[in-house]
C-alpha cells in the first residue's frame, strides 16, 4: 500500500487507507457524473451525414447489443426499448416486420446509447440507422452518423492504415471536403451518400483502425475550398501520368480540377494493366445497354484527351453498323472495377478485345498513390493537396458558403 502514500502500518493503517479509497471512489464517481453528465444517446452532434449503407434487400438482420430505442420515424412514437435485441426486420404488405411481431410501421429509428453498438447484418455502425419499407417491400437503410464518425468508416478503404500519417491526413481532408460537397448536391435527396464506389466506400465501425481514425482527429474540421464554396475533392487511386479535367466527366469546370502532370504514381502497383474481354462478352453488355449490334469486327480508338484518356470509341460489327462511345460510358457499361481506367490503347486479337490500360480510377482530383509517393518524400498533407488540387484553399467547415 505504499504507493497510496499513507505512510501508516499495520491493521489501523489498512483499515484507513480503504476508508480513504472508498471516498476517493465515490468522490470520483459524483465528480464524473457532475462533469460528464448522464449516459447520452448517441446523435451524431454537428454535421449529420446520412449514408445510404443497404438498399433494396427484403430483409435484414438487425442486432442491438446495448440499450436501445426503436420509434416510428415520423410520429416518434417508441415502439419498441430494451438493453438488447437479436431480430430479423423484414418489409410485408402492411409495414415491417421486427423478429415475428407484425406492426403496421413502414419506417422506424433505431437509436443506441452512445459506444453502444448497432449491427446490421453483420456489420458494426456508429451513430444511428433508419430502415425503411419501400413500395416494392424490400429495405432500405440509412445510417445518421457525424460527418468525423463517418470518415473512420471511410478512411480505413481508401488508403492503407499502413501508410504514412500525413497522406493518411490528406486523405482525411479530401474525404472530409467530398462528404459535404455530397450532402450540398444531394439535400433534397433521402440521403446524402451511398456506401459505395458512387460515393466513397463506407463500411462502418467494423472498418476502423487506429492510424486512420487519427488521421481524421487531427484534422478535425478542416476542408478544400474553391472561391468560399466547398470544393468537389475527387480523389481516385492511381492517375498514371496526368490527373483528369473534371469537366470532361461531370459538369464541373474549376481551376483546382483542370488536371496537373503527376510522376509519383510510377510505383503503383496500378500504374499499368491489361484487360482481355471476350467479343462475344462486349456484344452482349453493348445488347444489354439497348445498343443493336451484331458479331464485333473493329474496335477504334477515336480521340483521347489531354490527359490521355479515351475520349470517344468506335465499336464496328460485321455489317458495317458503327456505335460510338465515350470513354466514360464504355468503363461504366464493362463495369467500373472490371474497367479500371478510361486511360488504354486497344487492339484486337482473335476473339478478344485486347486493352493495355494504365491507372486505376477516374483520374480526377488526387492520386493517392502519387500522394502516397509524395508523402514518402516528406511532404506535408497540406503540400500534397495544394499540388492535386491547385489553387483550392484548405479552410475550416465554419468558412465555407453552406
Ligand atoms: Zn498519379
Amino acid at each position: 500500500m505504499y504507493f497510496l502514500g499513507d505512510g501508516k502500518a499495520g491493521e489501523e493503517g489498512f483499515r484507513e487507507t480503504m476508508k480513504k479509497i472508498f471516498y476517493t471512489v465515490l468522490a470520483l464517481t459524483l465528480l464524473s457524473s457532475f462533469v460528464l453528465g448522464p449516459l447520452v444517446w448517441a446523435d451524431g452532434s454537428d454535421t449529420v451525414m446520412r449514408v445510404l449503407i443497404i438498399d433494396d434487400k427484403p430483409s435484414v438482420f438487425l442486432a442491438l447489443k446495448g440499450k436501445y430505442k426503436i420509434s416510428e420515424i415520423n410520429s416518434g412514437r417508441i415502439l419498441m426499448e430494451g438493453p438488447y435485441l437479436d431480430a430479423q426486420i423484414a418489409g410485408t404488405k402492411t409495414g415491417l416486420r421486427i423478429g415475428n411481431k407484425e406492426s403496421n410501421v413502414y419506417g422506424f429509428k433505431v437509436k443506441v446509447l452512445r459506444d453502444s453498438n448497432i449491427y446490421v447484418d453483420g456489420r458494426r455502425f456508429r451513430g444511428d440507422i433508419d430502415i425503411i419499407r419501400k413500395d416494392n417491400l424490400k429495405l432500405e437503410v440509412i445510417n445518421y452518423i457525424g460527418l468525423d464518425d463517418y470518415l473512420y468508416g471511410v478512411l480505413y478503404h481508401e488508403v492503407s492504415h499502413r501508410w504514412p500519417l500525413e497522406v493518411l491526413k490528406a486523405q482525411a481532408i479530401a474525404a472530409r471536403t467530398f462528404a459535404l460537397y455530397q450532402a450540398k448536391q444531394n439535400k433534397s435527396q433521402p440521403y446524402d451518400l451511398r456506401s459505395d464506389i458512387y460515393s466513397q466506400v463506407y463500411g462502418g465501425r467494423t472498418s476502423e483502425k487506429w492510424s486512420t481514425t487519427h488521421a481524421v482527429d487531427v484534422t478535425r474540421g478542416r476542408v478544400l475550398a474553391y472561391n468560399g464554396d466547398i470544393l468537389p475533392a475527387y480523389y481516385h487511386a492511381t492517375c498514371a501520368g496526368f490527373t483528369e479535367d473534371a469537366v470532361n466527366l461531370w459538369n464541373v469546370d474549376l481551376p483546382p480540377l483542370k488536371g496537373v502532370s503527376c510522376n509519383f504514381c510510377v510505383y503503383s502497383p496500378h500504374y499499368k494493366w491489361t484487360k482481355n474481354i471476350a467479343l462475344w462478352d462486349l456484344a452482349r453488355k453493348l445488347k444489354d445497354a439497348n445498343y443493336k449490334i451484331d458479331k464485333i469486327a473493329s474496335v477504334n480508338i477515336l480521340s483521347k484527351n489531354r490527359s490521355g484518356r479515351v475520349d470517344k470509341l468506335e465499336i464496328k460489327d460485321d455489317t458495317g453498323v458503327a456505335i460510338v462511345l465515350t470513354g466514360k460510358d464504355f468503363r461504366q457499361m464493362m463495369g467500373p472495377n472490371e474497367l479500371r481506367s478510361t486511360k488504354f490503347d486497344s487492339s484486337i486479337k482473335g476473339n478478344n478485345l485486347v486493352l493495355s490500360g494504365f491507372g486505376w480510377g477516374h483520374g480526377v482530383g488526387m492520386c493517392q498513390w502519387g500522394a502516397f509517393e509524395m508523402a514518402k518524400q516528406g511532404k506535408k498533407a497540406e503540400e500534397i493537396l495544394q499540388y492535386y488540387y491547385p489553387g483550392a484553399e484548405i479552410t475550416t467547415i465554419d468558412k465555407v458558403k453552406q
